[in-house]
Parts: structure tokens; sequence; C-alpha cells
């Protein structure tokens, strides 16, 4: 199997963390998301122990909320002790709600609103990730006012595309996000941001891509910061002690993709880190990075009912399911790589090529195109592999389908950690 949390028991029938996906489709259910609680756990601390121990002091995981998002996940993030990063004013309600220590929470977004800003401050996110002047001077004015002083990191630009692992300086200098180091924007507005009074310039972010399954993208990355830090020590007399790299490692979605060891990738960047600072005589920041997918994909599978299966003589085959572009529309936007199989069949060798289609009125609703599956039949549970991140947090109402539920497992017993929406929830803000 993709994951080692992830088996067949005596009856063929598939399992999560040891229980039988099958027992927890009928007791919850159909569409579900299900969670193994201590491979979430797990990866959580193996960013933390491998970046306390290869990067140095103050170095240490942001689990990007974006992923997944829930108060449940919050309560299991703060007793790791890891930290999180925010993008917008619901994700840090979220947090806030879960009693999560917000002086651990940095606030991402490249349009905070005032109103995000006031409330951000107010509850006493620990740091900014700020994008642009405008919400520079709007973070200066609403600090000032409150007589705070915010700290801050800056988002910038490197100029990397890391899946061709060249420095390509239109490519990704040419983003929404953040300032470019190379246009000379990022050394002007840091000259900017060194006169508002109420801002406090702790450090710097870039954030490079995703599903990124080597660490020499990151070097890349931190080569060009590290520069960028020592040039802004040398032109405006300012040290910063921080150097956030972004989001994390690649996941394995299908057999195709490599297995990644972690720990092992963030040992040779912090390597790579102490030779750079070494030979810039820079002193080394705290590195940070802002793994999502990686936390959390492979604790996650979905569980469907199959209802239709349908031939095209000549063409191809449709099993449609009970859930779809709504609970995950990762194919639609992105065409992403997915592993299906039969649940309740997975002793079974599969032979009958399908594509999974969801029950939108769409045909852009698909899942997975031409995946071997066991042959289905009505009834059957499809399961759709490490759906951990991006799907629950992506999921929408689409056809007024109401979301489903997240189910956690943990040491082997279930318990419900977001309800399943219901056909009220769905109404209750029409007038
Ligand atoms: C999406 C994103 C992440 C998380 O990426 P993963 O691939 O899920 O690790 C982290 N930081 C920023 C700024 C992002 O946009």
């Amino acid at each position: 199997m993709l994951h080692s949390n992830l088996q067949i028991n005596e009856k063929g029938h598939l399992t999560l963390a040891g229980a039988d996906v099958c027992t927890l489709a009928d007791k919850y259910s159909t569409p579900l998301f299900l969670m193994d609680e201590e491979r979430i756990r797990e990866n959580a601390r193996t960013y933390i122990s491998a970046m306390r121990e290869f990067m140095g002091e103050g170095s240490r995981p942001l689990f990007a909320s974006k992923s997944c998002c829930f108060k449940r996940l919050y309560e299991i993030m703060a007793e790791e002790g890891m930290g999180t990063d925010l993008v917008s004013p619901g994700e840090l309600y979220t947090a806030r709600a879960a009693g999560f220590p917000l002086e651990n929470a940095f606030f991402h977004g490249n349009n905070k609103t005032d109103a995000d800003i006031e409330f951000a401050i107010d509850s006493g996110v620990g740091y900014f990730i700020a994008d642009n002047r405008e919400e520079l001077c709007s973070i200066n004015t609403i600090a000032k006012r409150k007589g705070k002083v915010q700290n801050i990191l800056l988002r910038l630009t490197p100029g990397i595309d890391p899946h061709t692992q060249q420095k390509i300086s239109t490519g990704k200098v040419d983003s929404k996000f953040g300032t470019a180091i190379e246009t000379g924007q990022a050394m002007e507005l840091c000259r900017f941001i060194l006169t508002l009074e109420n801002i406090s310039l702790c450090g710097f972010h870039c954030h490079i891509g995703s599903q990124i399954f080597e660490y020499e993208p990151f070097a890349d990355a931190a080569d060009i910061m590290l520069r960028f830090i020592k040039d802004v020590k040398d032109e405006l007399s300012h040290s910063v002690s921080i150097l956030n790299l972004g989001g994390g490692f690649g996941v394995r979605y299908i057999e195709e993709h490599p297995h990644i060891d972690y720990r092992e990738n963030i040992k040779s960047l912090g390597e790579k880190i102490d030779e750079m600072c070494l030979a810039l005589s820079l002193e080394k920041p705290a590195i940070l990075m802002e793994p999502g997918r990686s936390i959390v994909a492979d604790s996650g599978l979905t569980v469907y009912s199959v209802g239709s299966v349908k031939t095209i003589t000549g063409y191809k085959s449709y099993v449609s399911i009970d859930g779809g572009m709504p609970d995950n529309p990762r194919f639609a936007l992105y065409e992403s790589d997915y592993t299906a199989l039969i649940a309740n069949k997975a002793d079974k060798e599969a032979d009958f090529v399908a594509t999974i289609a969801g029950r939108c009125c769409e045909s852009g609703d698909i899942i997975q195109e031409d995946v071997n599956l066991v042959c289905p039949e009505r009834g059957d549970y499809l399961a759709v592999l490490v759906t951990g991140a991006y799907n629950y947090s992506m999921a929408s109402n689409y056809n007024r389908l109401p979301r489903p539920p997240v189910v956690m497992i943990r040491d082997g017993k279930d318990y419900v950690a977001v309800k399943r929406e219901t056909h009220a929830d769905l109404i209750r803000n029409d007038i």
C-alpha cells in the first residue's frame, strides 16, 4: 500500500490506522472523511524534532492551515507544539476558538483588509507575514492607534521555479504574492519599513511551491534569501533573526511518487544553510517552514458509495460516487493524482479501468481518470487515498450537497471531529 497506515484485513477490507474502513462507512454513512490522528502527530513530530536538531535554536515548523482547518486539528497542533500559518480571519477565528496559542501564529495573505488586520492585532497574532506597501501602512496605522508594535516578516519572491530547479527571473518573480528581490523593490520596501515606528521587521518569507520531493530547491531559495539578509544588514544596518522558507515537502499520492524521508532532507537543508551562513559571515537566523500536505495528507482518506457503473461501448467506463468535486475539487482544478480502490474488495484483483465521476451536474466533476479497480457494483465502498490535505478545507456546497463529516481514528477508536452537514445547515442563512 501507499503508506504504512493503510492495510487489508482478513475480510479483504481496507483499514486505516487499523480501523476497518467499511465498518466506519456503515456506521457514519458516506461520503466520509477519515483521518488517522497518530499519523498527523508523527508527521508533526518529525518536522519539529528534525528542524530543532539540524537547523538550530528557534527553528520550527508552522502548520499551513489552508491544507486542513477545523478546531480539533488546532488542538492537536497545539498539543504537539506546532506553530501555524493562517491566511484568513476565518482560519484565525477557528484557531482562536480551539484555544490555539496565537503568539505561535503567522498571519498570511496578499490582500488583508483593515478589518482583518485589526482582528489579528486584537487577537494577539505573533507575526504578520506582510505582503505589500498598502498592508504595511495599514498595520502601522492600526498598531499605532492601539499603542502596539507589530512583529512582521516580509514576503519576498526569490525567483525560483522548484520544478525545473532553475532560477527563473521572470516566471516566479511574476507573482501576486510578495515583492521581488531581483528588481530592487524588496530592498526599497525594507528601507520604507524601517521608517514605520509601529512595525518591527523580524525576518523574511518566501514560498517556492508545493509537491517538492527533495531539499535542493529549498537550498536554492535559502541561498538567495540569506544573501538578501546580508545585503539588508550591510545597506540598511538592520539585522533580522527569522527566515521562513514556506511550504513543506511533497506527498506520495500514487505509487509513482517517491517515498520521501523528511528528516534526512531537513538535515541536508540544515547543513547547506550552515555552510551558506559561514560563507556570508552571517549569524544563522531561526529557520521556519510551513508544511501543510506533508503533515495531514497521508493521514486521510475519503470513502464513497458506488452508484452507477456505466460502460459506453467502444469508449470507456464511468463509476459514479455519492460525492465528487464539492468534497474533492483537486482533479477539476489541477488534474491532481489520486489512488482509488474498492474498499470492501481490497484483496481482489483490479482489472476494470474506469473514470470516477461525482454526482454533480457538471461534466468536469471527476475525481480521477482511468483508474484500475476491482469491477465495482452499486453499494460498494470506493476509497480515495491520501485526501487529508486540501479536500475538507476546499469542500463546498455546490449543488447544495452537505459537506461530509471528518471522523478521526485514535488508538483503534473512532470519534467525530467535524459533524456531517445537514440539509437544515444548507438553508440556515437563507432568508
Ligand atoms: C500552500 C502554502 C503552504 C503549504 O504548502 P504544502 O504544499 O501544503 O506544504 C505553505 N505556505 C504558503 C505560503 C503556501 O501558499
